[in-house]
Parts: structure tokens; C-alpha cells; sequence
């Protein structure tokens, strides 16, 4: 072993960017973060090959001198604290003096800044760590900072930047974050010279949250206000219906601060607990007051979580706010019906659906136009498979639509007669005579097993059949979810689902697995959506083909609480024994408890 060095600040400062720099967003958070401290109104992000290439933030803050410009770039080098004592009132986003030089260690930095007092400005640039002695520069008032070539000189972080789609998600995300927090301070971001966001300074925070995650949400929310001693809790949470697959629903912020923390997310959870699947997440924008003193944002390079003074407080005055909102809502789900003249919402809606018919109506090849019809009412929940076909969802489509295959008929022809005979309790559970005794059997549980096998056998043999959507069907996206879509087209092609670009902030599901004709296309590709984003760019393809499909399954299956009639409860029990590990479903859970007769004969004390 060598003998004790201390590492040169360049290398300190390499080692601090692995910590705080990891992907083009996290130099966007770093340089808005900086620009909200500089107090700016206006910010404005240009970013090139998402990021990739070219990052650059523009602001009408209060801009540095040119000795400030050059002590910005070194390390530990701050101007938001002075003092320990500081430290634990933190109401900066920034503190640790840390972020422009790491970045600047990694990457090709220019910085220009202008105070707003002095009527010249200066620029330095540092690459890769070494910097150039600041020289005047016209700037108008304030800071711009371009950070060019990320990781240009680190090949092995470099190789963990994903493609330019993706990580301009990132950095959409990121801004997101920011621009939910700071609804006063208006923002523009250019990708590759187009602009995207384009926000103007606004009250509304429901406005905002339009901006990013569309409209429909944004009218949806219930609002959410109240205090407990120190502790302010405010902000939105949506209907339980609405309730995503992915954690990234959920917003906090603390004092203008994205934060992620357990204390908030359980108490989220525990609100809605019975009124949503636990599997999934309530979508909730929280917005938390507390005095600087009552946390500790020194826990976490990124300062993305706090350790908490008096976390119990914190636990308890969200659940007590969200189960305020929840109570005095009515959180049943509307109906949909047909179109009511008086009601502006719906009938914009179906204006959405009547020009997206007409669209695909124009643009596609003649002999199409008859799959064309008027929008048909739908059931408000999905009808549990029928024992005849001609009773599936599908009747009510015209008949030339033979594709669609009723699930639990389907290999009905192949199972034994000697089916045995059930009845369904609590239209929830089968239960079924065997030679042995009898067997309780989980309706959902088992038919999604059923499903997950017949879907997997299909998409690895490649012939998933798939249903030409009569009318697409409209999902709204965000920019962030449309490059995805793009992104995973091929993944979606094997599961059976297109989907096609329609307007900026729609979608439209053309196809669909046959055997998922009971379940929402818009719920299902919202759904998928939200399990790319998440598991997109890490899992394995194959992995992510396998989540998919179990959710896929899961979606398609019968479920807890939908009434079987006898044929259908015939159905399931014969293709029990045509699956294989018919005893759990995809999740793990059991499909099935059994008694045995013997079990009987000692609980009767008959033995
Ligand atoms: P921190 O934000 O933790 O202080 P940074 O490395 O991010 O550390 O920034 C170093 C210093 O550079 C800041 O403390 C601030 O004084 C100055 N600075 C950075 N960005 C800006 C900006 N956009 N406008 C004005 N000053 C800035
Ligand atoms: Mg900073």
C-alpha cells in the first residue's frame, strides 16, 4: 500500500460530480436551482440532443462580479452560508459549493454574468477543470450558464447516458419539479431549437400542473389546506380512480424544495388505504411549510431527502389533511353515459373523439373507413367474460368483427368434461368438489394466471392476435410519455398494442391484444406508460416484456366482486388444470386453498 496523499481539488471535485452529476437533468436541477437562488423571475433552458451536447441556462437574477466569477468554479466555494450556525437554517436551494465545479470537472463550462447594478459583464470558461481567467463580455443582466459535452472527459459515466429521448424526459421531469414549486417564476425550454414549455409567471398552481401532466388531471384534483402547529400542508391530490402504477405520481415539496420522503408517501398511502389498489399510487402535488430549523437537508448529496426534527408531525398532519379532503369528497366514480348538452367537460371530450375519428377517417386507406363507427356508449365497468362469444364486449361492435375471442371459452373444446362442479361465493371465490375434498379457488387469481400463460405462449411464439380498435381510442401524454412510446414501439408491437401520435398531447390506441377485450385500452396504455418510464431504461428487454405481460394478465382477468355465470365458472375451473403453476398467480400470491376430506372429518371430530 502507498503512503497518505490528500487527492488534488480536481479529483475532490471528479468525485463530487460522481455523487451529484449524474445524467444531463442532474446539471439542469443544479443550474435552476442556482438561478432561483440568484433570485431570477424568468429562466430559460436550451438543451441539445437531450443534453447530450449542449445544456444552457439563461437567467435575470442578480449576476456576479468578475471576482465572484471566478471563485464560482472552485470548490466549496459559496455565497449562501458563512457560519455552522447557517448551516441548520438552510433557505437556499444550494449551499455545499459544490455543483459548478463538479460539473465543471466533467464537462466544457461557459459562464456569463452580469450584476444587474453594473452595465458590464464578464465571461470565464473552465474545461474539464481547468479555467481561463475571466474576461469582460457583453452579457445583459444576470447569469448564463452553457455546460457542453457532459462526461466528455469520464468515458465510463458517459457510457451510462441513455439516448437523447430519454434523457430529455429526464431533464423534463426535472424542470417539472422545479417549475411545480415556483409557480412565480416563468420558464421556456428549448430542445434543439424548438421550444417545448413555454411558461408564463402564474397564481395557479393547478395551471402548471396542467402544463406538464395535461388538463384532464389538473381539473380532477381536490384541494388539499391545513396547519398544524408549525407545519403547513397545502397543495392537490386526485380521486382514488385516478390512482397510478408508479411512485412518481407523488410530489412533495418542502419550502420550494422536491423532496422525497417515506414519512409523506406512507402517510399518503395510509389515507387512501381501501379506497385504492395498495399496488398502486394516489397522485398527489404536496406542498410543505416548516421552518428551515425543523429539518436537516445536509443527509443527502442531492438534498432530495431530510432527516426531520419531528417526524411524527409530519406523518400525522398529511394523513390528517388528505383524509379531510377524502371525506368531504364524492369519490364515486362517474358514470359514463352518453353525452348530457349541459355538461361542458363531457361533451368536450367527445368532441375529442369525434375529430380523432374523422382524422384516421382521412388518413387511412379507403377500404378502412368501414371499421368507422359513431361512438358507442361503453359499460361503465368491463363485463365479466361471457360462456358465449357472441356476448363478449364485442357485440356490441358489428359483426364483421370475428378477431375478438371470448378468453374463458376459448379452450373450452379442449378441457375434460369431468369438469368438476362450483359454485361462486361472494363473487369472489369458486368452490369446487374434488375427488380429494374441496377447493376454494381465487376467481381473479386464477384467471390471471390463465391469462398470463396464454399470452406468454402467444408473444413467444409471435402470434398474439390482435383487435383493430373500431374508434382509437384517445390517451392523453405528455411530450415526456410520447418519446416513449416512440422509444419502446417495438416492445408494444410484440405485446399487441399500437399506438399513434395524434396532436401535441394526445395519443391514440389503434390496436389491441383480442385478449385483453375486457379491459380499458386508454387504462392499459396509461398504465404501461407509467411502468416504462420507471423500469424503461434499466430492465432487461426481456424483463420489462415479462412485467408487461403480467400486467397485461392482471388487467385482462376477471375480477374480485364481478358476478360469474355458471358457464364461465365452468370455464375457469376446467382450464385450471390446463395451466400450469395454476396454484399462484403471476404475482405470487395462491390461486387456491384446498381441503381435503380428512381435514374435514377432524375438524367435525368425526376422527
Ligand atoms: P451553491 O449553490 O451550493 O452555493 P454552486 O457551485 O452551485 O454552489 O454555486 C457557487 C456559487 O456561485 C453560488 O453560491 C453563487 O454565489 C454563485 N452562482 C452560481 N450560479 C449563479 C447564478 N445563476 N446567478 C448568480 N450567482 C450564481
Ligand atoms: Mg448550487
Amino acid at each position: 500500500m502507498s503512503t497518505i496523499h490528500v487527492l488534488s481539488d480536481a479529483l475532490v471535485n471528479k468525485i463530487a460530480a460522481g455523487e451529484v452529476i449524474e445524467r444531463p437533468a442532474s446539471v439542469v436541477k443544479e443550474l435552476l436551482e442556482n438561478s432561483l437562488d440568484a433570485g431570477a423571475s424568468w429562466l430559460r433552458i436550451d438543451v441539445e440532443d437531450g443534453g447530450r451536447k449542449l445544456i444552457r441556462v439563461t437567467d435575470d437574477g442578480v449576476g456576479m462580479s468578475s471576482s465572484d466569477l471566478a471563485m464560482c468554479v472552485q470548490s466549496h466555494a459559496t455565497s449562501k452560508i458563512t457560519s455552522e450556525d447557517d448551516l441548520f437554517a438552510i433557505s437556499t436551494m444550494g449551499f455545499r459549493g459544490e455543483a459548478l465545479p463538479s460539473i465543471a470537472s466533467v464537462a466544457q463550462m461557459r459562464v456569463v454574468s452580469r450584476p444587474k447594478d453594473q452595465d458590464a459583464g464578464h465571461e470565464i470558461t473552465v474545461t474539464g477543470g481547468r479555467s481561463e481567467p475571466a474576461r469582460a463580455a457583453a452579457a445583459p443582466p444576470g447569469t448564463c450558464v452553457e455546460v457542453r459535452n457532459l462526461f466528455f472527459n469520464v468515458p465510463a459515466r458517459r457510457k451510462f447516458i441513455r439516448g437523447a429521448n430519454t434523457e430529455y424526459g429526464h431533464i423534463v421531469d426535472q424542470l417539472a419539479k422545479v417549475a411545480l414549486a415556483h409557480p412565480a417564476v416563468g420558464f421556456e425550454l428549448t430542445h434543439n431549437r424548438r421550444t417545448m414549455y413555454h411558461l408564463e409567471p402564474t397564481e395557479s398552481l393547478t395551471g402548471r400542473i396542467g402544463n406538464f401532466y395535461g388538463r384532464e388531471l389538473a381539473d380532477s384534483l381536490l384541494s388539499v389546506s391545513s396547519q398544524r402547529s408549525e407545519l403547513s400542508v397545502s397543495g392537490f391530490v386526485a380521486p382514488p380512480v385516478l390512482a397510478r402504477s408508479a411512485a412518481k405520481w407523488q410530489f412533495s415539496f418542502l419550502n420550494g424544495r422536491f423532496v422525497r420522503d417515506r414519512f409523506v408517501q406512507h402517510a399518503v398511502k395510509e389515507a387512501f388505504r381501501g379506497l385504492v389498489d395498495p399496488a398502486k399510487y394516489p397522485v398527489a402535488f404536496l406542498y410543505l411549510r416548516l421552518d428551515p430549523r425543523g429539518y436537516d437537508v445536509n443527509v443527502h448529496p442531492t438534498k432530495i431527502e431530510v432527516r426531520w426534527q419531528d417526524s411524527n408531525l409530519v406523518h400525522s398532519a398529511v394523513l390528517a389533511a388528505l383524509r379531510d379532503v377524502l371525506l368531504r369528497s364524492d369519490l364515486t366514480p362517474a358514470l359514463e353515459t352518453t353525452v348530457a348538452e349541459d355538461d361542458p367537460s363531457r361533451v368536450r371530450s367527445q368532441q375529442v373523439r369525434e375529430a380523432i375519428a374523422d382524422f384516421f377517417k382521412r388518413s387511412e386507406p379507403a377500404q378502412r373507413r368501414m371499421e368507422f363507427t359513431p361512438p358507442t356508449s361503453k359499460p361503465a365497468r368491463p363485463a365479466p367474460p361471457r360462456p358465449e362469444p357472441s356476448l363478449s364486449r364485442s357485440a356490441s361492435l358489428p359483426p364483421t368483427d370475428v378477431s375478438v375471442t371470448a378468453p374463458l371459452r376459448e379452450t373450452r373444446s379442449a378441457a375434460p368434461p369431468e369438469a368438476p362442479r362450483a359454485i361462486q361465493i361472494h363473487n369472489t371465490y369458486l368452490v369446487a368438489e374434488t375427488p380429494e375434498g374441496v377447493v376454494i379457488i381465487d376467481q381473479h387469481a386464477l384467471h390471471e394466471r390463465i391469462m398470463y400463460q396464454q399470452l406468454s405462449e402467444r408473444i413467444m411464439e409471435g402470434n398474439l392476435e390482435t383487435q383493430r380498435l373500431l374508434l382509437p381510442e384517445p390517451v392523453a401524454v405528455t411530450p415526456r410519455q410520447k418519446a416513449l412510446l416512440t422509444e419502446h414501439t417495438d416492445l408494444l408491437k410484440r405485446l399487441g398494442v399500437e399506438v399513434s401520435s395524434f396532436g401535441p398531447g394526445t395519443a391514440a390506441v389503434q390496436a389491441f391484444p383480442s385478449l385483453l377485450n375486457h379491459a380499458d385500452a386508454p387504462e392499459f396504455v396509461r398504465a404501461l406508460l407509467d411502468k416504462l418510464s420507471e423500469k424503461g431504461h434499466t430492465a432487461h428487454p426481456e424483463n420489462l416484456l415479462q412485467e408487461m405481460v403480467e400486467m397485461m394478465a392482471c388487467k385482462a382477468a376477471v375480477k374480485a366482486g364481478d358476478p360469474l355465470t355458471g358457464g364461465e365458472i365452468e370455464d375457469l375451473i376446467a382450464q385450471r388444470d390446463l395451466v400450469e403453476k395454476s396454484s399462484s398467480c403471476p404475482h405470487g400470491r395462491p390461486t387456491a386453498l384446498k381441503l381435503t376430506l380428512r381435514d374435514l372429518e377432524k375438524q367435525f371430530k368425526r376422527v
